[in-house]
């Protein structure tokens, strides 16, 4: 993620932080002095503790997780994409919350002995013991925020994955966006009337309403996308460059032509691949005498012209690029790219 940086690595996970993150501490020292530090510290080891749990369990299934980035609000695990099936995805989503609730069950009887009743039940923060105490309360404050059944929580894909044993993905999903929905606009609303407006909870509203929304829609892509085969959407014509092409010649092709990405194609050899992008990029950089040989990407992803459509439109997700040379049986069939992917998915979406 920009403007983030690597603390360590773990599992073959990073973990980095953003750089806004800094703010808390010392927002919080300020105020609070040392056991602030300690408090906002504190939250953050568990909840990358609480990602680190997900991200072990989503490796077990073979997702492959990337890193950890911890962001003022809360700890974001980068994985390629949740298993849809619901034991799994169920396992996944527990794995965080199940963290908390056990240190906080471990750690009741000690927190009760030596921190006393009368500071473990008044936490705060003008004591240690009553800091220590706010400490532990934490782990059952994110386990159970954690567990409202509603996207982008935990227990939104928990929710999910109940409701995906009996009845179909799609369905399954509308409904955990509902309650991602309704969750948000409770929380908005009783932020409003909150005396003074509670402007923390207004914006937890705001983000939990987008994250649910975006959930929505990219399963419903998926699902739409999954009707479809590269073959479908293929535009008949298409044009190709060749290697030794000067990038002026190429424009002309763009402005000609709507297609904006090109497979450099060789004696029938489909040699790299030209983006839109790198092709911008190197004009206002070096000018358009360059050649297509020292811009074109040589490696690049494909895909057979009966793939699926869902596995071109990962694969541009993946390596963040707008299209990828479709092959057949005796070559290059040509360039599938994202708006030809969003034209199908325009046309045929479930969504009203
Ligand atoms: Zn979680």
């Amino acid at each position: 993620m920009r403007g983030s940086i690597k603390l360590f690595d773990i599992f073959g996970i990073s973990i980095r932080v953003h750089f806004t993150f800094f703010l808390l501490p010392l927002i919080f020292g300020h105020f609070y002095g040392l056991r602030g530090v300690f408090l906002i510290l504190f939250v953050f080891g568990c909840v990358t503790l609480h990602e680190l749990c997900h991200s072990l369990q989503a490796k077990h299934f073979g997702v492959k997780v990337d890193q950890i980035v911890l962001l003022p609000i809360g700890g974001v695990a980068a994985m390629k994409s949740i298993p849809e099936k619901p034991g799994e995805e169920f396992k996944i989503s527990v794995a965080g919350p199940l963290f908390n609730i056990i240190f906080a069950l471990v750690f009741f009887l000690p927190a009760y002995f030596f921190l006393g009743p009368e500071n473990l039940f008044h936490p705060g923060i003008d004591t240690w013991p009553k800091t220590l105490a706010y400490a532990f309360w934490i782990n059952p404050a994110l386990a159970l925020f954690n567990l409202l059944p509603a996207f982008p929580m935990d227990g939104g894909r928990i929710l999910r994955s109940f409701l995906a044993r009996k009845i179909d993905y799609g369905k399954a999903t509308r409904i955990a966006v509902g309650f991602g929905h309704a969750f948000a606009v409770l929380f908005g609303f009783v932020g409003l009337i909150s005396v003074p407006p509670n402007l923390i909870l207004i914006i937890i509203a705001f983000f939990i309403f987008v994250a649910a929304s975006s959930e929505g829609m990219r399963v419903d892509l998926r699902l739409t996308l999954r009707k479809f085969t590269v073959k479908d959407v293929l535009p008949e014509q298409f044009f190709s460059v060749s290697s030794s092409m000067p990038l002026s010649e190429v424009l002309a092709l763009t402005l000609h032509s709507h297609q904006e990405d090109f497979p450099v194609v060789e004696e029938g050899r489909l040699l790299g691949l030209l983006t839109r992008a790198d092709i911008i990029l190197t004009i206002h950089q070096s000018g358009m005498q360059k050649l297509v040989k020292d811009v074109m990407k040589k490696h690049f992803p494909s895909v057979r012209i009966n793939d699926p459509l869902i596995k071109a439109h990962k694969l541009m997700e993946e390596r963040q690029i707008k299209a990828v040379p479709v092959l057949d049986k005796t070559g290059i069939a040509g360039i599938v790219s994202l708006e030809d992917i969003s034209r199908v998915y325009l046309l045929m979406s479930n969504r009203k």
